[in-house]
């Protein structure tokens, strides 16, 4: 990219091309609102022009780019500098979906945000379209040129479809700025209204469900290894929607922790494992001790170990009772704050275990740093345990590490005989997983446990 990137080439009417379709051209129409800053039409005027190409029975695609923290960019590089950034995204929209014959539409339409609208007429046109939206994604990754030198910027893209003249183009903005995705650019960080649209339903479902407190937990018991003495039980989150259907934690807690409803589920879910865990004690079920997930969101919000002392106090429970587990997620925000509510739990008495050891945080210093108990070996070691000597391998350097440090150890995800045998004969502690038992109901778990 040229250094003229950065604004300077496109403000000074560096683009030339068709007048009509958004490029900068002083307002000549009366419906050709300018962004002064971009030059650019308009959210309006955008939306205006998109309309009369809709009117002509012409099917559209809108793609919406967005600058990722820009809030954040403005503080660390100054609001003249965003200005200039801005100016320079406009630049290689503009440059990057110029093309004939069917030129698109460009428009500035919030803030940090930018829309570009492609004519699609048949599939070859299509094909051309997507080719010209990765242009233009990996055009934008390349760093702009600032007056401070250079500045890496991601975006985010949504997309939606606008196929008939029905429809108006404001509507298809909206949809495709509300089907955006975080991620890093690349070609396949496009979303398309149909699947924002069932997740959307999904997840409206999900907040009735957890503000109507329908949100339930199975309990996985957690055994000694060889013998199958208990010594504990996880509570896992569990939901049904209202038709009966239920919904795998593997899809519902991703979207709940994308729209920061995780912190509640996790409220939940400890109110009533503590609720359960205290009518097993009362009724003599011989469980040691409760785990728990905790999310990163949940990590990071004020006030955990208060919250925490509180509900134990409210159950009048003790704190040695309960484990908490977090993913090693929790440890890349690690920051003081983290460490000082780590701290602050482990000297209330909580117990703190990494959970699916092995597959997020690649440093170890954690271990050292941070007040760990436990470490959760990941179900993906223990599945390949037979199969693969590099997992053997890996699971038996964990054990032995742990023991070295005076860790616990669980493996989870113990499906077969053989894991099991073989995890017995390389000193592994506890273990979880179907062959044990499947998560079961409180009711259930007690009358599973008393049997034994
Ligand atoms: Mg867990």
């Amino acid at each position: 990219m040229k250094r003229d990137d950065f604004g300077a080439g496109w403000s000074s009417g560096g683009m030339g091309g068709s007048d009509t379709w958004g490029h900068a051209r002083p307002a000549a129409t009366l419906d050709f609102r300018q962004d002064p800053l971009t030059g650019m039409m308009d959210r309006a005027a955008l939306v205006a022009a998109a309309n009369r190409r809709c009117a002509h029975g012409i099917a559209l695609v809108v793609l919406t780019v967005d600058v990722r923290g820009f809030t954040l960019l403005n503080e660390q590089v100054g609001w003249s500098e965003c200005d200039r950034l801005l100016q320079g995204v406009a630049y290689r929209c503009n440059r990057l979906t110029e093309s004939v014959p069917s030129p698109a539409l460009v428009g500035r339409t919030g803030a940090d945000e930018f829309a570009i609208v492609f004519e699609v007429g048949d599939d070859a046109s299509r094909a051309i379209t997507d080719a010209r939206i990765r242009a233009l994604q990996y055009g934008l990754e390349a760093p702009f040129e600032g007056a401070q030198g250079p500045l890496l910027v991601d975006f985010t893209f949504g997309r939606c479809e606008l196929p008939s003249e029905a429809e108006d183009a404001q509507v298809a903005l909206v949809r495709a700025t509300a089907a955006r995705l975080e991620g890093p650019v690349a070609g396949d960080n496009v979303s398309h209204y149909a699947q924002y649209r069932s997740e959307c339903s999904l997840l409206l479902d999900l907040r009735r469900a957890v503000s109507a407190r329908r949100i339930t937990i199975a309990w996985q018991p957690q055994v000694e290894l060889p013998g199958g003495r208990i010594t504990g039980a996880e509570a896992l989150a569990r939901w049904t929607r209202e038709d009966g259907t239920e919904v795998p934690p593997g899809l519902f807690l991703p979207l709940a922790e994308r729209d920061g409803l995780i912190t509640r589920i996790d409220d939940q879910v400890l109110e009533l494992a503590l609720r359960d865990f205290a009518r097993w004690r009362a009724a003599g079920t011989p469980v040691e001790r409760i785990a728990v997930n905790v999310s990163a969101a949940q990590f990071q919000r004020p006030g955990l170990t208060q919250r925490i002392s509180d509900a134990l106090a409210r159950h009048g429970l003790p704190a040695e009772c309960l484990d908490m587990e977090i993913t090693e997620s929790v440890l890349l925000c690690n920051v003081p704050t983290i460490i000082g509510t780590m701290r602050e739990l482990h000297a209330l008495g909580v117990t703190l275990s990494i959970d699916d050891f092995g597959t997020g945080y690649s440093s170890l210093s954690y271990l050292r740093e941070l007040p760990i108990d436990c470490i959760k070996i990941d179900r993906s070691f223990v599945a390949d345990i037979g199969d693969h000597a590099t997992s053997r391998e890996i699971v038996r350097s964990v054990l032995d590490l742990a023991d070295r440090i005076g860790l616990r150890v669980i493996a989870e995800g113990i499906e077969s005989e053989g894991q099991l045998q073989m995890l017995g004969a390389m000193g592994c502690p506890e273990g979880q997983g179907f062959l044990m038992a499947r998560p079961m109901a409180a009711d259930e778990f007690a009358r599973w446990a008393g049997a034994r």
